[in-house]
């Protein structure tokens, strides 16, 4: 049984948490949800709307205090988390690389001096970018060949990362690579990389569905020296169990983008009148609300389990968070498309959100682990096989 699975568990919020949600709520009302809709057309970062998440204290919220950070627990990152993403999915995912995925790797495993030198940069605003994925090496990420050799006090990155997102804007950059030494293989590890670190070039950018006001964009590696203590650690199922964190904050903004195309569709349903009547009593849409309700619960209880239950590492377990991003990311994809259909027309038109949302959901199923892929993590540890191999990206 994973870890945790068979206890009870209360997901009553304290009230230091009831106030952060409220705080992250009001700044996502009043400064987030305005210009969501033009980060999307003009596929700019939202430059802005970091700033915003710097002076609330949203950036580098689960760096521990003795690095600067307020120390918040991730639990409270997802509060935060879901309530961007209501309103913005991409601010949502800042916030989830701004305190989990490789900023959570640096923090656990990094050195002393990695961890004084970097933590400071998350804090002012920079979102790590975590690069795993390669054009032949998906799902499959340990057939990544990118390469570190090291040499004289350095390591030497060779290849190519695939749709790493906030290639070209972030300045932190965590990259698995395939270590040797003296001729010998190391397995894969994980090295810190500057944006500007020489021989480190920016590749194309992907135009995507959805989400467009990150970039997703390829990186290359010729001969980029990254000075050896910049290694954060060895071991690619150590690098993935800090990933799992990351799964869980993905999960999340999925729930928060179908909890804010629910509550779109219910204020509709409310108004909107046909029939001499508000949409909303008529029993089809009616169930369709309430199986909506029924869902996000359950995602929300699933998402929250998986963040307050944590190994000694201090990161969730792999099953659960794999259980909580299958079922959040499919149910974000149902409610959104379900929200868009009782908006009508309006829900089809890009003048409101909906059909927005209803692209940005589509993603969850595929980033960072697809829904497949997670699958093949549940079906090993129920049957105890290894057809996933802890082999997943
Ligand atoms: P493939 O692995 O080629 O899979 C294709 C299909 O086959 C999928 O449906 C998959 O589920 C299925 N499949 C594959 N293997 C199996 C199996 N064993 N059993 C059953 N089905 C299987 N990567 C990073 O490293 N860093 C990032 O920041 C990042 N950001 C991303 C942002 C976005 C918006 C997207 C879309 C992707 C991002 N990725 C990132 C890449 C992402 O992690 C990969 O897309 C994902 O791991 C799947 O790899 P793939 O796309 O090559 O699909």
């Amino acid at each position: 049984m994973a870890a945790g699975g068979e206890r009870f568990m209360s997901f009553r919020l304290t009230p230091e948490q009831q106030a952060l949600q409220e705080k992250a709520r009001a700044l996502a009302r009043e400064h987030i949800a305005p210009k969501a809709a033009h980060w999307d057309r003009t596929e700019e970062y939202p430059w802005e709307n970091v700033e915003r998440l710097v002076e609330a204290g949203f950036m580098g919220m689960t760096i521990p205090r003795e690095y600067g950070g307020p120390g918040h627990s991730l639990h409270d990152a997802l509060l935060v988390v879901e309530e961007m993403a209501k309103v913005c999915g991409i601010t949502g995912r800042i916030v989830v690389e701004g305190n989990m995925g490789a900023i959570g790797l640096l923090m656990r495993y990094g050195s002393e001096e990695l961890k004084r030198r970097y933590a400071p940069w998350v804090l002012q605003g920079d979102k790590p970018a975590i690069c795993i994925s390669e054009l032949e090496a998906g799902s499959d990420a340990t057939a990544m060949q990118t390469t570190a050799v090291k040499q004289d006090g350095h390591w030497v990155l060779n290849g190519s990362k695939s749709w790493i997102t906030g290639g070209g804007i972030s300045r932190i950059h965590l990259i698995f690579a395939r270590l040797s030494e003296n001729g010998l293989e190391q397995g894969i590890g994980a090295l810190l990389v500057e944006k500007d670190a020489p021989g480190l070039e920016l590749g194309r950018r992907a135009h995507m569905m959805g989400l467009r006001g990150i970039p997703e964009t390829e990186l290359h590696f010729r001969d980029c020296h990254v000075p050896a203590e910049n290694l954060v650690a060895m071991g690619f199922g150590k690098l993935m169990s800090g990933y799992n964190a990351q799964r869980v904050g993905a999960g999340t903004v999925a729930l928060g983008v179908a909890q804010g195309a629910y509550e779109l569709a219910l204020d509709f349903a409310r108004e909107r009148r046909q029939f001499d009547r508000p949409i909303g009593e008529f029993q089809g849409l009616r169930w369709m609300l309430a199986d909506m309700r029924v869902k996000l619960d359950a995602a929300r209880l699933l998402l929250h389990r998986a963040a307050v239950d944590l190994h000694a590492n201090g990161f969730p377990d792999r099953e659960l968070a794999a259980i909580a991003k299958v079922y959040a990311s499919e149910t974000a994809i149902q409610i959104s498309n379900d929200a868009l259909q009782v908006y009508g027309a309006r829900g089809y038109s890009r003048d409101f959100p909906l059909e927005r949302m209803v692209r940005d959901a589509r993603m969850f199923t595929i980033g960072g682990g697809t829904a497949q892929t997670l699958r093949n993590v549940i079906g090993d540890a129920i049957l105890g096989s290894k057809v996933s191999q802890r082999r997943e990206g």
